[in-house]
């Protein structure tokens, strides 16, 4: 499966769930894509602020790990839901979570339709994370396994025994993939 072009989902539930106040003109007042390979803890997010020197951005960004083997119900509830989030800081102009606010807004749209429910928690499964490292301590030869990296990660045990609980460089772990068997 790929994925879906959220662009003219995006303008659609504009249109019919938010008075069309999502746009100016034809462009979105908000930033729609689909996320790279890490974002792995939610199905979505909306976010503003300031990227380095005052860049603004403001976006709605979509899991690609988490939604691309889901239903399209599941992007465009995904979707709404941060719609909602957008309208409530852009345009009404409060910070509320999933407030009052949101859950009005929540239900109408909930009602308006049958094709997707949208929910306040994004309740779909997470694809888990393995480990991918083994962090090996050159001093006792003991194995930690790491999802990613950890540079200057060091052996407690060996700091603690031997180093009075100090970090030591004899203790800084060496890293090898762990193979997954099939
Ligand atoms: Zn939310
Ligand atoms: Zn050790």
């Amino acid at each position: 499966m790929s994925l879906i072009p959220l662009l003219p989902i995006f303008h659609r539930f504009n249109r019919e769930f938010f008075d069309g106040v999502l746009t100016k003109g034809t462009s979105p007042i908000v930033s729609v894509r689909w996320s790279d390979g890490r974002l792995r803890n939610t199905a979505g997010l909306y976010r503003r602020g300031y990227k380095g020197y005052r860049q603004k951005f403001c976006e709605i960004v979509l899991s690609s790990p988490v939604l691309i083997n889901l239903p399209r119900s599941a992007v465009e509830s995904t979707l709404c839901h941060e719609m909602i989030h957008a309208w409530i800081d852009l345009i009404l102009g409060i910070r509320e979570g999933h407030g009052p606010n949101f859950h009005a807004r929540m239900d109408q749209i909930n009602s308006l339709q049958n094709q997707f429910q949208i929910s306040v928690r994004h309740q779909f499964p997470v694809p888990a994370k393995l480990p991918r490292w083994w962090g090996i301590c050159p001093s006792c030869g003991k194995r930690f396994p790491y999802k990613r990296l950890v540079r200057g990660a060091a052996c407690k045990q060996c700091c603690d025994v031997n180093h009075d609980g100090k970090w030591d460089r004899s203790c800084v772990l060496a890293y090898e993939p762990i193979r997954s068997d099939g």
